[in-house]
């Protein structure tokens, strides 16, 4: 059976000193996420997850989700209630504005709480994420009187949010959707077509489902310009906020899936279904970013909640097992054999995957600190290099993110040999569950060609820079700290890496856009290296520093140097690899005809 153990310790470590939640205080919703309250919610939230969603996990995974023969879709067993105790906690509402019911807290604060959500139960935590991409596209784009009408509701988690963009035929190609919208003589729509594999699209949890729909309008063009966004309710809503009459959607069937059995993925149809247009009409893409990019966040947290918990069970399972001896000689003469620990192989996955977690937590919670910059800081300069960066970095998290947490919970899973491969311990859940992180808000492909053919050209390449100023800012200034003076110096060299590997697409991506396309992907991960290495340069410098004030907590600081170290040592190297495929460019990449491709 999985344990779980919120790491707090480890969260607050990085609020502290990566994120710095005591220098923002200045920003909207940080003056009262004062220590105590953020380790409040770290605490009581953790206790939360680990009492009520995890003992969910296993049994959630097993029954999964039931379509009965009226269009109704059950949840596993202990679903709605765990969910009515989330809602009654207030966990969905932290960062949610206080105008429309939330606790109006740092976004910082609620992605800490997110990612033990996700560790506890994925399947279960995307239940209120996707209701969360679902504000953020009201709150952006929808009219005052749409936010009065959905929003509070949403927040306060009575209503559940869905995003409805896939159908059979468009998947990463939106500009093929065929789902139509027919405007009425009242202003609303009628929307017509099918969508799949719409998460949350129909459960029990909660009294009304939101879809937010992407559909064309009649004359619109047939391409990604002619999409516009709708917001269709599953039950309509009444002028005084009670329900009326039940909309014309309805789930034709669930998923049979890999993973995250307990969220159903839903083929939801529109047979003419009433809906209100969102913002402008073909501004949809624009209105549906919003929430894409609130959710590739999420879905980059969900790399890291799942690695967490596999990585977790696998540390305990390393020193419960025995099996051969240290290559040293025996460490426990007196048993038969020694624990897995002992075993540098063992130690490579573990230490992998402490040193990547560690540097994903912080990343994540930077990442979040830059959201709140973005909305919240006072200078317009300030608002926008936070922008920028968080838009570079988006898909880092999310690609690189969600590829490590898979690869994370496969070694976890390898950590207990052939019991890994056995149901009852758990551990191939985390992999199947971990999967389909790097699919869905946009293919992990599709996320690099976003990093590498929008997001560095953007504004003249002003982001990248940005990034690249800042990486090498506190290379230089830690250089000159002997205790950092190592690592500064191997970050410093993966950052030349990821320099020369940007002006060399500067000089061959013009001629041949396929030097872009092949590169692309060892790009996301070259760039996921530094960005990596700066959080662990930031948190080498707390930890020397916290040691130095004499810190209680003198093994957690000493074991934060030790894995700086090994992401420096075994990590920063990949970086030369990584330049140096993109430098081989696509030329055999693109040589085969598809009939040469299989061998026999
Ligand atoms: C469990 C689950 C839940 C989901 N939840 C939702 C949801 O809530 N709402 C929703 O709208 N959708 C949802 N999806 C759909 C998901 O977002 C899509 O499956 C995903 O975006 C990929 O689309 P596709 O499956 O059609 O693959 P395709 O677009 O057909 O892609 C196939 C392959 O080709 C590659 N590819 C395609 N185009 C390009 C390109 N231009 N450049 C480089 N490579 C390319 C892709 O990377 C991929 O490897 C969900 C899917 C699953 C399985």
């Amino acid at each position: 059976m999985p344990q779980y153990t919120p790491p707090v310790r480890d969260t607050r470590f990085i609020l502290e000193h990566v994120v710095g939640l005591e220098k923002h205080s200045n920003l909207p919703g940080f003056a009262q996420a004062s220590a105590d309250v953020v380790d409040a919610v770290l605490e009581e939230g953790g206790k939360f997850v680990a009492e009520v969603l995890f003992p969910l996990n296993q049994t959630g995974d097993a029954e999964g989700c039931t379509r009965h023969d009226d269009g109704s879709v059950t949840t596993p067993a202990g679903f709605k209630e765990a969910y009515s105790q989330f809602v009654e906690a207030g966990w969905g509402t932290l960062s949610a504005p206080e105008q429309f019911g939330g606790q109006g807290m740092p976004h910082v604060v609620a992605t800490a709480f997110q990612e033990y959500m996700i560790s506890a139960n994925m399947a279960f935590a995307m239940y209120p994420g996707l209701t969360h991409g679902a504000i953020a596209a009201l709150l952006a784009k929808g009219s005052p009187e749409q936010q009065a009408r959905y929003v509070p509701n949403l927040v306060s988690g009575r209503w559940g949010g869905t995003m409805n963009l896939t159908e059979p035929q468009c998947g990463t190609d939106l500009g093929l959707i065929r789902t139509k919208a027919e405007p009425q003589a009242d202003g609303s729509y009628s929307i017509t077509g099918t969508k799949i594999f719409i998460s949350s699209g129909e459960h029990d949890l909660t009294e009304n489902i939101i879809h937010l729909v992407l559909a064309k309008t009649p004359g619109a063009p047939d391409s990604s310009k002619g999409i516009s966004l709708f917001v269709v309710p599953k039950f309509l809503v009444n002028d005084d906020g009670s329900l009326g009459a039940r909309n014309a959607v309805s789930c034709g069937s669930i998923e049979h899936k890999m993973g995250i059995h307990a969220n159903a993925t839903c083929v939801m149809n529109y047979d003419g279904a009433t809906g209100w247009l969102v913002g402008e009409e073909m501004k949809g893409l624009a209105a549906m970013f919003i929430m894409m990019n609130a959710a590739r966040l999420g879905v980059g947290l969900q790399g890291l909640g799942v690695a967490e918990i596999a990585y977790q069970n696998a540390v305990q399972y390393a020193k419960d097992r025995r099996q051969g001896r240290a290559l040293t000689g025996a460490k426990d003469p007196e048993e038969k054999a020694d624990p897995l620990f002992v075993h540098p192989d063992v130690r490579r996955m573990l230490m992998d995957a402490k040193a990547t977690i560690e540097g994903l937590r912080a990343l994540c919670l930077w990442g979040a600190l830059l959201v709140d910059l973005e909305h919240g800081a006072e200078t317009e300069e300030e608002r926008q290099t936070a922008a920028d960066l968080i838009g570079l970095l988006t898909p880092v998290i999310k690609g690189y993110g969600t590829d490590k947490g898979y690869e994370i919970a496969t070694n976890a899973q390898q950590v207990y040999g052939g019991h890994g491969y056995i149901v009852e311990w758990g551990m191939e859940q985390y992999v199947r569950d971990a999967r389909i992180a790097m699919i869905y808000e946009g293919t992990n492909g599709v996320q690099a060609m976003d990093l590498v053919g929008r997001k560095l050209p953007q504004n003249g390449g002003r982001a990248v820079q940005a990034f690249f100023k800042l990486v090498a800012e506190e290379a230089a200034v830690a250089k000159s700290d002997e205790a950092l003076a190592d690592l500064a110096e191997k970050l410093e060299k993966a950052l030349g890496q990821l320099q020369a590997a940007t002006m060399w697409f500067v000089a061959n991506g013009m001629q041949d856009p396929n030097q872009v396309g092949a590169g692309a992907y060892p790009y996301m991960h070259l760039m996921g290296i530094v960005a990596l290495g700066l959080m662990w340069l930031r948190m080498a410098k707390a930890a020397n520093a916290e040691l130095a004030a004499g810190g209680e907590d003198k093994a957690f600081l000493e074991a934060k140097l030790v894995t700086a170290r090994y992401f420096a040592d075994r990590v920063m190297p990949e970086a030369g690899a990584l330049r140096r495929q993109i430098e081989g460019g696509s030329e055999a990449m693109m040589a085969l005809a598809p009939e040469q491709f299989v061998a026999g």
